[in-house]
């Protein structure tokens, strides 16, 4: 039996004669089914619903001569011709065509990550191939008479509910490639907790987290996730809920279901968060903290990552120090200045007196003065006393306003029992 959703690539090259039109037919008979999910919605559990998704046999045209659909993801590395290969097209023009260096040329714009689309005749000829660029057209070339025509057109994705969990074994997004998440859920995940939580420094094995996201499908097949909605991270037992808010004027931001204000006056980590540092940085077993004769935290990270101020302040010195190499310090309200060294280079702007947002860039990691190799070296201090940034409380943001509060537990609510019923399923596969 045909099925949809291919993660094995050992299937997914499988030839599978297809008929197109019914094909196309019943993919979009599937995308109306999920249609009706708009605006708040109740999330529903679709994990494997496009997976488990048998098609029928196709009806067999006899004239049509057989018909073959194979997709396939363009990845790093990859050449047109190599991707022609996976998907078995065997077409010289079509080859041509596609490798042409023209600026007009729509496939220019296929990015590695993407999934390609293609439909060919028995003998290997490509017949049409199409995949879902940037913003969100669809790019395809189709055959027409002796040649190709290629085309841009705007697709409208079906936008859909999901939620997932997983837990972690040796980084967050071991886990979230586990659980077939995204790199944007997992980036989502670490910046919605980032008042809370270094994910550089604070995660363990074992800790948890469930999801619940938006999906866009076209054709049925998911093809981008989009905004997550609630999660929960349990990180050294101690649990962390957050969900998605919007005011009137469209401001979003997240909230812990009591509608207290996730953000914080500070970042718990000055290192922007990725694949690449949370490999290089993270610690899954208790860390020697030796802030206290060091006064400061130590990060390391590639040379190049970006280092983030952890609030919102401005520039009291951005220069070359002593064994700090090239530095940055800000000043907060409140007595407190942060100061960020061993710097490769400052960010653009960076200078005496520029004001800086929280989460905005004023260098990046390098090891600059006394340092043995590449990190960055972080400092909190109020009233010019050493302060542990690890440990020190932070306050938070505005909590939903009590005029909204009626609007908000409408939003909050069904996002926090999902996440209760997926808390309790864990742990009723635990026991
Ligand atoms: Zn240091």
């Amino acid at each position: 039996m045909p099925i949809l959703s291919q993660s094995n690539p050992q299937r997914a090259r499988s030839r599978i004669p297809w008929v197109a039109a019914g094909v196309v037919t019943l993919l979009f008979g599937m995308v109306a089914a999920f249609g009706t999910v708009q605006n708040m919605p109740e999330p529903v559990f679709v994990k494997t619903v496009v997976e488990s998704l048998a098609l029928p046999a196709a009806p067999e045209d006899k004239n049509a001569g057989r018909i073959f659909f194979r997709e396939d993801r363009f990845q790093r590395g990859d050449t047109i011709s190599t991707l022609l290969e996976r998907l078995e097209v065997d077409d010289q023009q079509a080859e041509r065509l596609l490798r042409s260096r023209e600026a007009t040329h729509p496939f220019r714009l296929l990015r590695p990550g993407t999934t390609v689309q293609a439909r060919t005749a028995e003998d290997g000829s490509l017949l049409s191939m199409w995949f879902i660029g940037g913003r969100e057209q669809l790019i395809s070339i189709e055959g027409a008479g002796e040649g190709f025509t290629t085309s841009e057109q705007p697709v409208e994705l079906t936008r859909h509910i999901q939620m997932k969990s997983g837990e972690i074994k040796s980084s967050l997004f071991a886990a979230t490639d586990d659980a077939g998440l995204s790199d944007n859920v997992a980036i989502q995940i670490a910046d919605m907790f980032a008042g809370d939580i270094d994910f550089h420094r604070d995660l363990r094995r074992g800790d948890k987290f469930t999801v619940v996201y938006e999906m866009f499908d076209h054709l049925g097949r998911p093809v981008k996730s989009g905004r997550v909605l609630a999660a929960e991270f349990i990180n050294q037992k101690k649990s962390y809920r957050a969900v998605w808010f919007q005011d009137k004027e469209g401001h979003g931001g997240y909230y812990t279901p009591e509608g207290k204000n996730l953000r914080k006056a500070f970042l718990r980590s000055p290192l922007e968060f990725s694949r690449i540092t949370s490999g290089f940085a993270m610690r899954l077993h208790p860390i020697l903290q030796k802030w206290r004769a060091h006064r400061g935290i130590d990060y390391g990270a590639p040379t190049g990552t970006r280092v983030k101020a952890t609030s919102d302040g401005v520039v009291a010195f951005a220069g070359r120090q002593g064994g700090y190499g090239n530095m940055v310090v800000l000043r907060h309200g409140g007595g407190v200045t942060t100061v960020y060294g061993h710097l490769s280079r400052f960010a653009n702007g960076i200078r005496k007196g520029t004001r800086v947002g929280q989460g905005e860039v004023v260098g990046f990691v390098g090891q600059t003065g006394l340092a043995t190799g590449p990190h960055l070296h972080y400092e909190f201090r109020v009233n010019n006393q050493y302060r542990n940034p690890l440990t020190v409380a932070f306050p938070a943001a505005r909590p939903v306003a009590p005029e909204r509060i009626a609007a908000f537990r409408l939003v909050a609510e069904p996002l926090a029992a999902r996440l209760d019923l997926l808390a309790s399923t864990n742990l009723a596969l635990l026991e």
